[in-house]
């Protein structure tokens, strides 16, 4: 339905973008792991399963989303500076950008003035908010 309807697509994963392109290309060569997980889980005309195949874990609740990348904890290719560092979603090549750190270039992200004395828990919009508030209060 995504690929008769629109030109590109964004795979989002804890509220988060994991990866944009043009949807043929992403549907034919995920680069994400959850991006390549959502294809492989699509079951192909002919093929006889027992059970479908499906990505181990479930998504983090928003206000709980993993420090580093939030895809870590169910990622197959998981490795250390995935669970520190959160990767940006970055160009991997023209036209293409994807939030992961098996590819060069990828950038880590920015987070806003929450390490400065605002609670580092919690969702960026749980943080942002909190952040806000403690500054209206005058005790950021
Ligand atoms: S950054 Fe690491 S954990 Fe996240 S999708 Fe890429 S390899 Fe997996």
């Amino acid at each position: 339905m995504i690929a008769e309807t629109a030109d590109r697509v964004a795979v989002m994963y804890a509220g988060r973008l994991a990866e944009l392109g043009p949807v043929a290309a992403v549907i034919k060569d995920a680069k994400h792991p959850y991006s390549q997980g959502l294809m492989g889980a699509i079951p192909k005309l002919g093929q006889h399963l027992d059970r479908l195949v499906h990505i181990p874990g479930s998504m983090p609740r928003l206000n709980a989303i993993p420090k580093g990348c939030a895809f870590n904890p169910r990622c197959p290719k998981v490795f250390d500076k995935c669970r520190s560092h959160r990767p940006a979603a970055s160009e991997i090549e023209p036209g293409r950008r994807a939030a992961c750190w098996l590819y060069p270039g990828v950038t880590e992200t920015a987070l806003p003035a929450a390490r400065s004395g605002c609670a580092t828990s919690g969702s960026t919009t749980f943080r942002r908010t909190r952040c806000a508030r403690s500054a209206a209060a005058g005790s950021a």
